[in-house]
């Protein structure tokens, strides 16, 4: 088996980044993803801050464009790869995939996150039925109709604003009184007339035969329980790595976010982290680019080292 330079695995901002700068660094780098190269901002409708866009850019666009980039570069990118384990032995990592295994000097993780459920009765059964996770795939369906969206973070917000633009009325229903998300997405909210806040209310279930009915939320202090009509639930609470591929290979914090030092490298040599798969304090796309050419750099680095 050939040994690559670079396995990069994910092909969000952080990925497509990494690859880029390798392959200007003249190293032979692959990229593997599981899905389609773009990662969380496919599921952004407008994007306003990336900089160097001053009009909104669609998450679709922008990573169209980073994709062409870094395919022009020469990054060879494998989609639809799922890799299942990354080990290593004898100084090389072997990264399996259910249709092969790649060997490469050093490995870049840049798998991003995937969306964390509120884990309430009706949510799982629902799904695909009234219960969604991407605004921007499912929110044409619900045209002219009432959804609720769930969570108080930039993602709920943002994705409010874009579903007021389809359908009839949006809740938006948040544990807390004050959001987590940025100033500017809550006073845009706040000035939809078809946006109603429901703040300080915990979702309890999501009712439904056969498509979504109603959430039912509870009052926090009061402990009233209110039933809201609604024929969607987009759930925005956060998101979780998936990273049990790496079996050991990395240290995380309490959530599962990869621990690397500053030069992205995780506790096992030769193996690094980039994007939103790893503890840090700001999760954008900006931070993801970043990452991915911080990343490229120090696994350059590293294989000049072996390499004497
Ligand atoms: P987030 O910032 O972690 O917010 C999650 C929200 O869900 C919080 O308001 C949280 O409430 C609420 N929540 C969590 N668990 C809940 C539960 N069990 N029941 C009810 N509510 C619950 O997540 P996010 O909005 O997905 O954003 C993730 C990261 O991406 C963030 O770093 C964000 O800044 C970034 N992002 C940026 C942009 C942008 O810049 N345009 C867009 C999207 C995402 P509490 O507030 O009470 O904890």
């Amino acid at each position: 088996m050939e040994t690559k330079d670079v396995i990069i695995v994910g092909g969000g901002p952080a990925g497509l980044t990494s690859g880029l700068y390798l392959r200007r660094a003249g190293l032979q780098a692959i990229l593997l993803e599981k899905l389609l190269c773009g990662g969380t901002p496919l599921n952004t409708e407008r994007i306003e801050n990336y900089p160097g866009f001053p009009e909104p850019v669609s998450g679709r666009e922008l990573m169209e464009r980073m994709r062409r980039q870094a395919e022009g570069s020469g990054l060879e990118i494998n989609e639809l790869k799922e890799v299942v384990r990354v080990s290593k032995e004898g100084g090389a990592f072997l990264v399996e995939t259910g249709a092969g295994t790649w060997k490469a000097l050093s490995v870049i993780v840049a798998t991003g996150t995937v969306p964390k459920r509120l884990g309430i009765k009706g949510e799982a059964e629902l799904i695909g039925m009234g219960v969604s996770f991407c605004a921007t795939c499912d929110g044409p369906f619900f045209r002219g109709k009432e959804v609720a969206v769930v969570g108080g973070g930039d993602a709920a917000l943002e994705e409010a604003l874009y579903l007021s633009r389809i359908a009839r009325k949006v809740y938006v229903i948040h544990r807390r009184e004050r959001f987590r998300a940025q100033k500017v997405l809550e006073e845009r909210a706040r000035w939809m007339e078809n946006i109603e806040f429901l703040l300080e209310r915990l979702p309890l279930e999501i009712e439904g035969k056969g498509s979504v009915e109603a959430i039912v939320v509870e009052e926090k202090g009061s402990g009233r329980i209110e039933k809201i009509p609604v024929d969607g639930v987009f759930v925005y609470v956060g998101s979780k790595p998936d990273i049990g591929f790496l079996d050991g290979l990395v240290d995380t914090d309490e959530e599962g976010f990869i621990i690397t030092d500053e030069a992205l490298s995780t506790k096992t040599h030769g193996l690094f982290a980039a994007g939103d798969v790893r503890k840090k304090v700001l999760r954008q796309i900006s931070t993801a680019v970043a990452d991915g050419a911080i990343a490229a750099f120090a696994a350059q680095r590293y294989i000049s080292g072996l390499r004497g």
